[in-house]
């Protein structure tokens, strides 16, 4: 039996690439885990910061270790007390492994865990050809979802758990950031029901694959007023609710501005600085919600998320960026520095 593994690491605190290993040691599991043969795992901006070593990086991420979190394999062991995952088993992973132990993971939201712990970012991940992971952190996968369509549970979801949030159904919803986060909020939106999917982004292209994937109206928001736009088009009211997933503040301006009295902005793209708003003007007076996401609800939004993927909406091909070798790493995040749109799928 093989006892060593390729792999990438990170092989120190600083700023620097990740580095191919071919004698790394295959991962033991414990009697809570499960052991994977990793079949491909997506490039994630999580994984650029650790490989630029920011602020963020600093103070979560110990190195040497194997970063890599969004990713789908297959189990080749699991440990004694694992019941309910079998050998043989294709699943995808929870990034956030919660303690199960704290008021949270208590009161049924262990995505939010006072005591997360992170795969691929505080522990071991995937860029390597096999992982370990608690195999209640796993997601069993449907036959009919490919490998690349189960890497994106983890990065789309938090979209997913926005429109969640925005209780779309019946309702006019604006998602404001037309990547592939913002794509697949597009395609959920229309899966749970949205009487009218208004997208908006600053490059008319994603725009036109928004509207391939269920967006009814889009805007330009660099080319119009986007408030006085969606009023336009509702008679006057403004949107029911806003999704805003670009985390850039003016954008956020734009959607609660967007947004009707007594409507509803959820905000899932991280602002990178403070963000200014007139909470006065455009929240209290007209008694706007606003509501911050984080992560997926284990499991309801992955649930909700392979609905999506099996739509006609939904349109894998344009959420994917590139597919590499773990070897060709540095190309990958070359094409990503360089605006490459999508996702990078690596295989190991
Ligand atoms: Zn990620
Ligand atoms: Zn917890």
């Amino acid at each position: 039996m093989k006892t060593t593994m390729r792999g990438l690491v990170k092989e120190s605190a600083g700023p620097g690439g990740f580095v191919l290993h071919t004698d790394l040691p295959i991962p033991e599991i414990g009697e809570d885990e499960v052991l994977l043969q990793v079949r491909c795992t997506a490039f994630c901006g999580t994984d650029l910061h650790i490989w630029e070593w920011d602020e963020w990086s600093r103070r979560r991420v110990k190195a040497p270790f194997i970063p890599g979190h969004e990713t789908v394999g297959v189990i080749v062991a699991a440990g004694e007390k694992v019941t309910d995952r079998r050998v043989g088993q294709r699943v995808s992973c929870e990034t956030h492994i919660p303690c199960g132990e704290c008021w949270f993971c208590k009161n049924g939201m262990p995505h939010i865990c006072k005591n997360v712990k992170l795969f691929g970012v505080t522990q071991d991940g995937a860029f390597a050809e096999y992982a370990k992971i608690r195999a209640d952190c796993t997601f069993p996968i449907d036959d009919d979802i490919s490998d690349e369509a189960a890497c994106m549970f983890e990065p789309m979801g938090a979209g997913v758990h926005g429109v969640e949030a925005a209780d779309v159904a019946g309702k006019t919803v604006l998602v404001s950031g037309c990547g592939p986060i913002g794509l697949t909020a597009v395609s959920a939106c229309r899966v749970f029901g949205a009487k009218t999917v208004i997208a908006c982004d600053l490059f008319d292209e994603k725009l036109a694959i928004a509207r391939e994937m269920g967006a009814d109206v889009t805007f330009n928001s660099g080319k119009c007023d986007l408030p006085e736009e969606v009023r336009k088009l509702t008679g006057g009211v403004g949107a029911d609710a806003a999704i805003d997933i670009t985390g850039a503040e003016k954008a956020i301006n734009n959607s609660l501005k967007s947004v009707r009295a007594a409507g509803r902005l959820v905000c899932v793209g991280l602002p990178s600085e403070k963000v200014t708003m007139d909470l006065t003007e455009d929240l209290i007076y007209r008694e706007v919600s606003m509501t911050g996401v984080s992560g997926r609800r284990i499991w309801g939004t992955w649930e909700s998320f392979a609905k999506v993927m099996k739509s006609p909406w939904y349109k894998l091909e344009h959420v994917l960026g590139g597919r590499f070798r773990l070897e060709e790493i540095d190309e990958a995040v070359r094409q990503i520095r360089s605006g490459v749109p999508g996702k990078m799928i690596l295989y190991p």
